[in-house]
């Protein structure tokens, strides 16, 4: 018999549709996944199981009783902690949080419960999304599924490592400075960040709210597109929703898996290879050019001169924005609350005496760096400052996009690295952003997949960036560079993963 949980997201729904499988014995299938290999990956903060199967079999009532379906009903999905979700526990990975659960769900939760997906849980996460290695959540590390010893990326590790080993055909993740694209790169998996504006970003909680966006984590481009399409689109209750509909994308994912990419112009950034990256990454970048080459497309390099100060001002922009977002855990509202251990119980004491017991160290050097940038005196010569650096990213990519349609690079400079590598050394943790924020900075998308694996046989990432609202080029693109990648290697990458269940 298949084993439902190695089938795509889209050939499942086939198969929901045909009726040849129920949304029960998916979402069984996958939860038996998580029973067996959850205590070495430690994807999940918390397993949904009963309300995941109620899902499933009302799903499946609706399908028998003949009612109209979304193609996607009844395939299981695993959504990120930060995302509220009403009557689930969401902590973002903070111990702030611990044991609040939401009395309303975020937009994109409402569409995938509208449109009928058991949720299977919620993933771990760096703190408030606050990382490049899940190891900053206050729930202990996730495990990459290639190497156990290693991190799965982050702040998203749980949703890529969820997808990776098979724990989920679908996951929603967020991504700030990359923490979609970082830990599908390391994990062997697709993911897309969308247009700033294009997902709805009501009931996520905040980290940077003009850099934050949620989107799909999955195993292919086309159920990238499917989930994209099912959580995006305008939403009044999000003040920067983009008011027109979405590009079609799946229509896009199924034109390039057709391979013909004559006339498209794709521009190879400089600055986002060279130095710094691993050379087995680079020669899969290097051999997906010549892919996309050979499916007629014009391979043109261009410059963005401004992309070296981006991680600076990424580093002073997120922190300003997260500094404020974090205010509101005050011990007051929500989750922990811990009194002074002695003197005076005052709001002020009882905040402090809070936020110290419940942020952990990443929280608290970014709350204080973000405080600083913004203060009086010194808010024009760092934020002032660092917003200028984002207008000259902003022209790069104006620029680049004149010359080229869409813009490529490694997603990552080297493959996942070991856990506890660089826990003690914040800026050689931010560098694995170096080729993810500026497309955050800019508010234009981004998608990841997988480009082979590295000398070190972990899996490299290939990122490819459209300008604004263009994100439909990214699935076209994608979806003709997996193709051909597939072809080479003779079936997804995944499959070369190893087997979590040996032991069985
Ligand atoms: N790793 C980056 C950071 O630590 C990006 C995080 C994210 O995209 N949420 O800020």
């Amino acid at each position: 018999m298949t084993d439902l949980t190695r089938l795509s997201a889209a050939d499942l729904a086939g198969r929901l549709t045909a009726g040849e499988v129920s949304s029960v014995e998916a979402t069984r299938a996958h939860l038996d996944r998580m029973a067996a290999v959850e205590p070495a990956v430690h994807a999940y903060l918390h397993v949904a199981a009963d309300e995941a199967l109620a899902t499933a079999a009302d799903v499946d009532r609706r399908r028998a009783a003949g009612d109209e379906l979304h193609s996607l009903a009844g395939v299981p999905i695993a959504v990120k902690d930060v995302v509220v979700t009403r009557g689930l526990p969401t902590t973002a990975g903070s111990k702030i949080l611990e044991g609040w659960v939401p009395p309303y769900d975020a937009t994109l939760v409402e569409r995938i419960k509208a449109a009928g997906l058991p949720i299977l849980g919620k993933t771990n996460m760096d703190e408030f999304a606050m990382g490049s290695s899940t190891e900053h959540s206050a729930y202990g590390d996730t495990h990459n599924p290639w190497d156990l010893d290693r991190i799965p990326g982050g702040s998203g590790g749980g949703s890529a490592a969820a997808v990776a080993a098979y724990e989920a055909p679908l996951a929603i993740g967020t991504d700030t400075g990359g923490s979609i694209r970082q830990p599908a790169a390391v994990t062997g998996t697709v993911g897309v960040k969308p247009t700033y504006g294009s997902v709805s970003r009501y009931g996520l909680i905040a980290m940077a709210s003009s850099l934050d966006q949620a989107g799909p984590v999955t195993r292919t481009v086309l159920d990238a597109a499917l989930l994209h399409e099912l959580i995006g689109g305008h939403d009044p209750r999000d003040s920067t929703s983009i008011p027109e509909p979405l590009p079609g994308l799946v229509a896009a994912a199924r034109q390039g898996a057709a391979g013909d990419l004559t006339g498209l112009r794709v521009g190879v950034i400089t600055e986002l290879q060279g130095e710094g990256y691993q050379p087995g990454v680079l020669a899969r970048f290097h051999e997906s050019l010549e892919l996309l080459r050979s499916a007629g497309a014009e391979i043109v390099e261009v410059s963005c001169p401004h992309f070296e100060f981006a991680l600076g001002a990424y580093y002073l922009i997120m922190p300003s924005e997260a500094s404020s977002n974090l205010a509101k855990f005050d011990g007051m509202r929500f989750g922990l609350r811990v009194e002074p251990s002695e003197g005076p119980v005052t709001a002020e004491r009882v905040m402090a005496a809070t936020r110290g017991a419940g942020f952990g160290d990443e929280v608290k050097r970014r709350v204080i760096l973000g405080t600083y940038a913004l203060s009086a005196g010194y808010y024009d010569a760092y934020y002032g400052s660092a917003q200028k650096v984002r207008t000259l990213i902003q022209r790069d990519f104006a620029d680049a996009f004149a010359a080229a349609d869409v813009l490529v690079s490694p997603t990552t400079p080297t493959t996942a690295f070991k856990l506890g590598e660089k826990l003690d050394d914040p800026l050689a943790m931010y560098l694995n952003d170096v080729a993810t924020i500026p497309a955050n900075l800019a508010g234009i998308p981004g998608l990841s997949l997988p480009s082979g694996l590295s000398d070190d046989g972990l899996p490299a990432g290939f990122q490819v960036l459209a300008p604004a609202k263009a994100d439909d080029r990214l699935y076209r693109v994608g979806a003709a560079l997996e193709a051909l990648l597939e072809k080479s290697w003779g079936g997804p990458l995944l499959t070369q993963a190893p087997d979590l269940e040996v032991g069985k």
